[in-house]
């Protein structure tokens, strides 16, 4: 009887609980789907969130894959469609919950950058607020509902529809230095080859800004992934975020199989996203991936008949990350992004 009572006790210890959001629930080794509601408000009609949930068959981390933060990044949105299917709950260890489309307005009014209800970027409004605009509503319920339920956090973006990228990851070194490390781990294990060593994000949970970081502020591992950009689905993007993923899975031990860490990325340090003063059309001059001398120049700003207003150079010998290549461009926003190689992930700025 004793042996009887150690195996019941083993099998109990060793269960998956049942995981419920959003009014559904995913009984361990399933897959379920649903929707997470914004309520409407004076002003707006509200949106919805869909999600998954594909939760394990034995306990584990709580892995959440964001996709669709920015409405017309499509590589990351169509990423996570095969995902879904991809991932076995049979042979999970702890649970993956999936956004699937977090800016359902921007998605579906093709919007970049900014909601089209209220004009803010969502990846600027977390941890959201329950009586803000819309932007700031959908930030709160996916802090609520996704980040506050898992234990680590990937935000998948890309360029947005007007920016053409070369794909990288965004390291936060701000936070506790055992998520630092965690995310350090994510950010190798999900295999992009160049990583933005990123020393400037707030640290206080209520003022967290970001996604990712507020999983970080929370004590949560997370990382951000750039894969993808110019309104564009091509396949080599998706399967990018694809191999990623599954790298997470393995590096979190969540399943046995799949690929391996980049071994020996290139660490980005200082970076600057490069901004216009004007409002016209932007003549981008260089491409991502290419390298760059300081005082290079990376793009041309012109008003509407054509005189040149400004020229932006590069204030690093450095990379570009992405430059804005279709023409339309608004005083303040951003021409492109440059980031100056450093020796390896110790590298932090001089004070
Ligand atoms: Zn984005």
């Amino acid at each position: 009887m004793a042996s009887v009572c150690l195996l019941v006790g083993v099998s109990i210890a060793a269960a998956q609980s049942p995981v419920t959001m959003g009014g559904v629930t995913a009984p361990p080794g399933t897959v379920v789907s649903g929707t997470l509601t914004v309520a409407a408000r004076p002003g707006d009609d509200g949106t919805a969130i869909p999600f998954s949930i594909i939760n394990g068959t034995r306990p584990g981390p709580v892995l959440a894959l964001v996709a669709g933060t920015h409405g017309v990044e499509y590589p990351p949105i169509l990423a996570l469609q095969r995902l879904r299917t991809a991932i076995d709950p049979k042979t999970l260890a702890g649970t993956v919950l999936m956004v699937h489309v977090a800016n359902m307005p921007s998605f579906l009014k093709r919007t970049i950058y900014y909601g089209p209800t209220d004009g803010k970027n969502l990846n600027r409004v977390f941890p959201g607020k329950k009586d803000g605009t819309l932007s700031e509503r959908i930030a709160e319920v996916i802090t609520r509902e996704i980040i506050d339920r898992a234990t680590h956090v990937i935000d998948i973006h890309c360029g947005d529809g007007n920016e053409w990228l070369r794909p990288y990851s965004y390291w936060v070194v701000t936070s506790a230095p055992a998520v630092v490390e965690a995310s350090r781990q994510m950010a190798l294990a999900f295999g992009l080859d160049h990583i933005v060593i990123d020393t400037e994000r707030p640290t206080s949970p209520g003022e967290s800004v970001y996604l990712a970081n507020t999983a970080e502020t929370r004590g949560k591992s997370g990382v951000t992934v750039e894969s993808g950009g110019w309104g564009q689905t091509d396949e080599a993007s998706i399967a990018r975020i694809e191999r990623g993923v599954a790298g997470v899975l393995r590096q979190l031990k969540m399943r046995a199989e799949g690929p391996d860490p980049v071994t020996a990325p290139v660490w980005l340090g200082p970076n600057e996203v490069l901004r216009t003063k004007f409002t016209g059309l932007v003549y981008p001059v260089v491409e991502p991936g290419q390298t760059v001398a300081k005082g290079a120049l990376v793009a041309r700003v012109t008003d509407f008949h054509g005189k040149l207003l400004q020229e932006i150079r590069s204030p690093y010998a450095g990379e570009v990350l992405y430059v804005v290549a279709t023409p339309p461009i608004t005083e303040g926003e951003p021409v492109g992004y440059v980031a100056e190689r450093v020796s390896g992930p110790e590298w932090r700025p001089k004070k």
